[in-house]
């Protein structure tokens, strides 16, 4: 019984909010946890610029579509489910991935999600539990899953760590220099080949 973690951001999909404000032409929008620490300032920050620039989910969700997932994603999803269970874990919100699930075939999402007013303006974002990658995993392990888990930055190494094995894809160089105790992918073939070892090594 065999699972495969994924992240959705970097891996799958190209990291929304980056992506999101060249787009719009809001550069304010590219303001991250590594300039703001405080999540919560930060979100409250986007929301109200989204609003202040009258982005409504409707046209937000408008341009993520046009993003799509990252060229040969739908296939490297698709070829994985064939051969192991698949949940994507990301802290990004249901809102924003939908139109992007859609291009990937709806694979099963485990991540956050955001709240609109009548008028379809975000007002408010909900965090399912601190921790949640990590803690799925966890939880995988002890519903007797051998865990699989891929990702490419530091909000996936608790995650990796956690799993019976874990890979890097596509990381920045801070990161494969700080965990070298993951093997580092940067292309599909890679990322599959890599994942068939890990179970074979862990059956
Ligand atoms: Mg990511």
């Amino acid at each position: 019984m065999r699972i495969v973690c994924l992240d959705l951001e970097g891996v799958l999909v190209p990291e929304i909010w980056i992506e999101f404000a060249e787009r719009t032409g809001i550069p304010e929008l590219r303001r991250t946890t590594r300039d703001e620490p405080d999540y919560d300032k930060l979100m409250t920050f986007r929301l109200n610029l989204l609003r202040e620039k009258q982005l409504g989910l409707p046209d937000i969700q408008k341009v993520i579509a046009a993003m799509g997932p990252m060229p040969g994603a739908r296939e490297f999803v698709d070829g994985l489910r064939e051969d192991y269970q698949l949940v994507i874990l990301s802290d990004t919100f249901y809102e924003f991935a939908h139109p992007l699930m859609r291009q990937l075939g709806w694979p099963t999402l485990f991540c956050h999600s955001l709240e609109a007013d009548a008028q379809g303006f975000l007002v408010n974002y909900h965090l399912r539990m601190p921790n949640q990658k990590q803690e799925a995993v966890r939880r995988f392990k002890e519903l007797n899953f051998q865990v699989v888990a891929a990702g490419d930055s530091y909000n996936d190494t608790a995650m990796l760590g956690e799993a019976h094995a874990g890979i890097l894809f596509h990381p920045p160089e801070n990161v494969v220099r700080e965990f070298p105790q993951f093997p580092v992918t940067r292309d599909y073939a890679a990322l599959r080949q890599e994942i068939d070892a890990a179970f074979a090594r862990n059956a």
